[in-house]
């Protein structure tokens, strides 16, 4: 049974309380927005493919910011939020980091871990990053999330999208798909 208000208390809710639009999921939110959905509400999304670019300040090296949030005036990268927010928390010791180049880009699909900040993601291009021991997404080449992979394994297995179907929208080799739908990799 919903709780009466007098006008007094509801006037004081309506000024500590702010409405947030998250466009990825297309739900109203009440109270205050979460870090997560501060970043979600100002980030234009695209295409699947696309950079989604953080459109508000950026760092000298061009990465998005955002404070944290109440009175915590301090920042963090957008694409941080981006990549906890869509995959989940970062080990302690590595980064987020683009494999498009682009620092304010927040497209999850863009983003991989690594162990450094600013250089393993040249040397990854190089062919000198070598990042033992790391395993499942955890790994920085890795770019489909295990919920990706479930996901895929799932529709493949239903019958609701071929390898060459998954292939595309993902943006990996078809032999990797068959790989993953098979159990082969990442099991
Ligand atoms: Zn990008």
């Amino acid at each position: 049974m919903p709780q009466r208000r007098c006008p007094r208390a509801l006037e004081r809710r309506r000024h500590g309380t702010r409405r947030v639009w998250l466009p990825m999921q297309g739900q109203v939110y009440r109270g205050r927005a979460s870090l997560t959905e501060r970043l979600w509400r100002r980030v234009p999304i695209g295409a699947p493919d696309a950079c989604w670019e953080w459109p508000g300040a950026t760092s000298d090296k061009g990465y998005g910011l955002i404070t944290r949030g109440g009175r915590d005036r301090r920042h963090v990268r957008t694409h941080r939020v981006a990549y906890e927010s869509a995959v989940g928390p970062v080990p302690a010791g590595l980064f987020v980091l683009h494999t498009c180049d682009n620092p304010p880009c927040c497209n999850p699909a863009h983003l991989f871990l690594g162990t450094s900040a600013d250089n393993t993601d040249d040397m990854m291009r190089k062919g000198r990053g070598r990042l033992p021991g790391l395993k499942g997404q955890a790994h920085p080449r890795a770019r489909l999330s295990d919920d990706d992979i479930a996901m895929m394994r799932a529709r493949y297995h239903a019958g609701s999208a071929t390898q060459r179907e998954l292939a595309e929208e993902y943006n990996v080799r078809e032999q990797y798909v068959w790989r993953l739908v098979n159990g082969h990799a990442r099991a």
